[in-house]
């Protein structure tokens, strides 16, 4: 896919970290799931040295592989 840490030149091991909205529904006896939305990527690392790669900065082909990797919007 061509990603690279610019720090330590890794280019095969790297952390995506997703968040994920749920809406909890308290009111009933037991507490039920509403809604969720689908997870976003907000950070992603080098598994080598955790320096952060600007996701922002990848090609729209690397962003867009990634999110259907994850199941990310
Ligand atoms: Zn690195």
């Amino acid at each position: 896919m061509g990603l690279i840490c610019p720090d330590c030149g890794n280019e095969q091991s790297f952390l995506a970290k997703t968040l994920q909205i749920h809406v909890v529904q308290a009111g009933q006896a037991e507490l039920e799931l509403s809604d969720q939305s689908r997870p976003a990527v907000f950070e992603l690392l080098c598994d080598e040295c955790e320096t952060e790669l600007d996701f922002g900065s990848l090609d729209s082909d690397q962003r867009r592989d990634l999110r259907l990797l994850l199941g990310a919007d």
